[in-house]
């Protein structure tokens, strides 16, 4: 059965739409079935992939407000064994229409149910906030990958977070746990990353990935041109560090 992990952090620019797309596809490299599921209305994980945001028909709007099933807003990408449901702008109407709706937190959680089993991981890259569309994230995930950007207030934000993650444990799924912290954008030439790692593993200590991504050109490049790093390019340091940070969660479970 797929394991599911939401990539969320409610601070935009951490690096969450970068580790989804990648992550996604160095497992799917790795020879792991993969599902990326685009829960941002600005879509950057769907086009990222590889995915025409012009060829899309149906996206994740039409499963979480009209019921659609999931199979049938499957897109495939250049990456063999890599599979998205892609989102548009259709998805920002979707945090106020669904504050009516029964079951509003869940029906993310239903949807993949369905198609939890044809896959081994399910990746969901969220928006940059802590309303309906995350917790339908958290509440539909086995762990979170909690991206943070080594700079000035790293840690800034965080607590609310956590808060949101426990508040989702206690009353819709206790199954979650944080899987991880990942440090993303690690600009080696500066003291300030060597001081936010400390800081970072200070505070959550066996929780931080080992794996650290630094700022790769080719990291922000790759997207312009729908590719994966691993697709991009496969021999840069983004595309070596994704890799590592893809076995790293594989062996965590
Ligand atoms: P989020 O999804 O949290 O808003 P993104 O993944 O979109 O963050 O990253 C924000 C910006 O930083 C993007 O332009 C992206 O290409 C760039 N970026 C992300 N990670 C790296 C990295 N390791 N090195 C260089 N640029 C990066
Ligand atoms: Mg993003």
């Amino acid at each position: 059965m797929g394991r599911i992990i939401a990539v969320t952090n409610q601070k935009g620019g951490v690096g969450k739409t970068t580790t989804s797309v990648n992550l996604g596809a160095c497992l799917a490299y790795i020879g792991k079935k993969v599902l990326l599921v685009d829960i941002d209305p600005q879509g950057n994980a769907t086009s990222g992939a590889g995915v025409e945001k012009g060829d899309v028909q149906q996206c994740i709007y039409d499963v979480l407000v009209d019921d659609v099933e999931v199979k049938d807003t499957i897109k495939q990408s250049k990456v063999e064994n890599l599979d998205i449901v892609p989102a548009t702008i259709s998805l920002a109407g979707a945090e106020i229409e669904l504050v009516p709706t029964i079951s509003r937190e869940v029906r993310l959680k239903k949807a993949l149910e369905k198609v939890k089993d044809d896959y081994d991981y399910i990746v969901i890259d969220c928006p940059p906030s802590l309303g309906l569309l995350t917790i339908n994230a958290l509440t539909s995930s086995d762990a979170v990958i909690i991206p943070v950007q080594c700079e000035y207030y790293a840690l800034e934000g965080l607590s609310q977070l956590l808060s949101t993650v426990r508040l989702v444990q206690k009353h819709l799924n206790h199954d979650l746990m944080i899987d991880g912290v990942l440090l993303t954008m690690l600009d080696a030439r500066t003291n300030l990353g060597i001081q936010v790692i400390e800081e970072v593993k200070k505070y959550f200590q066996d929780k931080v990935y080992r794996t650290i991504i630094p700022r790769n050109v080719r990291l922000s490049e790759a997207p312009s041109h729908g590719e994966p790093i691993i697709i991009y390019d496969a021999k840069s340091r983004g595309a070596e560090v994704y890799l590592e940070l893809a076995k790293e969660v594989a062996m965590s479970g």
